[in-house]
């Protein structure tokens, strides 16, 4: 449906064009209407499927800019997705001119205060730092027409309910309230009952996982080769902005180090971190100015990247659902993505029950000899010699450059120069990671080995599915040279990407390149 039918007014309609939204998602279409008309709504459907817009369009219409006052709050469950939402109804009230601010933990105070004495009439925050606020009498929450409790499933996921449940109780009865969700476990529904007054309910159903732009393949790898594979892999895939996702927060850290040693543009994002240094990490990545992040699943959740082309799994993931959460990070917005999935010979139980879920088959893919990744070396290296080239006043060093080449062959030079811009085998630069326990074998359940399912990484696996849904936006990145893999070997991919029963039995050929 189209965003006029909905009767937002004329801004509105100008911001979402700017946006670059064509049309509106199922819940926006649904929710938008009821919203607009002051009902309470509980509004389900899955991860980027558009629920910031579905609410805040609405919000900005109604909110009356001669009014300093807080009038619409939002709480958020994370510092990201705080921000995240922050910028977007930035970018929706920009024509109208309303006011934003965001509030989080983990960042100065007095600055967020004196920000706040900008009287902004959108406040986005996630519940502690809000708390933290309303006590201190920097948020006055008297005024608040529309409260939303945004990503309502995380906020209990982190134990936030009782901090809602008091920031609830501050504002005023006659409010408008409603709650968005992934999914809506009781304890989330029984919000509603207590806070919502006849809240209008809208469900979405999951779509089927779209994971079809994705080319998926996977390594079957030893632990302690894992490393060494994927730097050559890179070399030979020259991915764009490629995440690489760890099971651990120790495993992120010597991902990210261990791929800086070898002269990638890489950085690491994990809990521990401070919410400055994520931010930052974030903001280079989302820039293009870094091309490789290192994730855990918590700390990648509900972040919305675009741009990006490939997605390295550095240990396959225990659950199903978080592998398609995962890989959905590439392929959107229409544009091809490739995922790469390390499996060690006992963890391929997990590879089968994720190929159950996915309904295609990952096609094998061959580690790149040391050979192999040295050309790949040498075609990026030759790419970026012709920037190179173009990027130069030749006239500021032609004088240097006769001398050098009176006193050396050309081959001598251009070889020497080449050295310098191709990166050392991986062999060259030793990393070493530590080896994390491979997953429990399926097969033998609880006994043989001692192992134990369940609880080893930290609360990251989620029951519920989050992945697919709507692939919009994205500003950015796009146009210049589609990005497309290929299969150079003769040994077409395409079969075997679509159909669920073949091409397991011949090893692929790893030649994934880009064109253009
Ligand atoms: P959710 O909260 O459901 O996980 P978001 O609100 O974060 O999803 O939206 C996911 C992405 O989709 C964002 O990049 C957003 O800008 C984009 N988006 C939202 N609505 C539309 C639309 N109607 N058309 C295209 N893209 C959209
Ligand atoms: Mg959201």
């Amino acid at each position: 449906m189209n965003f006029s039918e909905l009767g937002l007014s004329e801004s509105l309609l100008k911001a979402v064009k700017r946006s670059g939204y064509e049309e509106a998602t199922p819940i926006q279409e649904q929710t938008i209407p009821m919203v607009l008309k002051g009902q309470d709504v509980i509004g389900q459907a899955q991860t980027g499927t558009g629920k910031t817009a579905a609410f805040g369009l609405p919000i900005i219409e109604h909110v009356d800019t001669n009014n300093p006052e807080i009038q619409a709050l939002i709480i958020s469950p994370t510092r990201e997705l705080a921000i995240q939402t922050q910028e977007e109804m930035y970018r929706l009230g920009k024509d109208k001119k309303v006011k934003v601010q965001v509030v989080y933990g983990g960042a100065d105070i007095r600055r967020q205060i004196n920000n706040l004495k900008n009287h902004p009439q959108v406040l986005v925050g996630t519940p502690g730092r809000l708390l933290d606020h309303i006590n201190r009498r920097t948020v006055k929450l008297a005024h608040i027409q529309t409260l939303v409790l945004d990503e309502a499933d995380e906020m209990l996921n982190m134990g936030f309910l009782d901090d809602i449940e008091s920031i609830i109780k501050q504002t005023p009865t006659t409010r408008q309230t409603l709650l968005f969700s992934a999914t809506m476990p009781p304890a989330i529904k029984k919000i509603g009952v207590q806070f919502m007054s006849d809240p209008q309910q809208v469900k979405i159903k999951a779509k089927e996982l779209t994971t079809e732009l994705i080319d998926q393949y996977y390594v079957r790898s030893r632990d302690f080769e894992k490393f060494d594979t994927m730097t050559r892999l890179i070399d030979v895939q020259d991915p764009d902005l490629t995440i690489v996702f760890g099971r651990t927060k120790r495993r992120v850290d010597e991902l990210s180090k261990g791929l800086i040693a070898r002269g990638y543009n890489a950085a690491g994002i994990h809990g521990d971190l401070t919410q400055q240094r994520r931010s930052q990490i974030m903001s280079r990545f989302k820039a293009g100015k870094l091309d490789i992040l290192v994730a855990t699943d918590v700390a990648a959740r509900g972040l919305d990247i675009s741009g990006v082309t490939h997605v390295y799994n550095y240990d396959i993931p225990q659950d199903p659902d978080s592998y398609v959460h995962r890989i959905g990070r590439t392929g959107r917005a229409g544009h091809h993505g490739v995922s790469l999935t390390f499996v060690t010979p006992n963890e391929m139980d997990y590879l089968r029950e994720i190929e159950k879920l996915t309904k295609v088959r990952m096609l094998p893919l061959k580690p790149p000899t040391q050979e192999e990744a040295f050309k790949g070396q040498l075609a990026n290296a030759l790419s970026e010699v012709e920037s190179l080239i173009s990027a130069t006043d030749t006239n500021k060093f032609s004088a240097q450059a006769e001398e050098l080449l009176s006193q050396h062959e050309p081959v001598e030079l251009v070889a020497a120069l080449l050295n310098d811009i191709t990166k050392n085998d991986a062999s060259a630069t030793p990393v070493k990671i530590t080896p994390e326990r491979p997953l429990p074998s399926h097969k033998h359940g609880g006994n043989g080995g001692g192992h134990r399912g369940g609880g080893r990484n930290g609360g990251q696996n989620r029951g519920q599915n989050r992945g697919g849904g709507y692939r919009g936006n994205s500003n950015r990145r796009h146009g210049s040279g589609g990005y497309h893999s290929d299969s150079r070997g003769g040994n077409g991919h395409s079969s075997g990407r679509s159909s669920n029963g073949s091409g397991h039995s011949s090893r692929h050929s790893y030649s994934i390149h880009k064109k253009g």
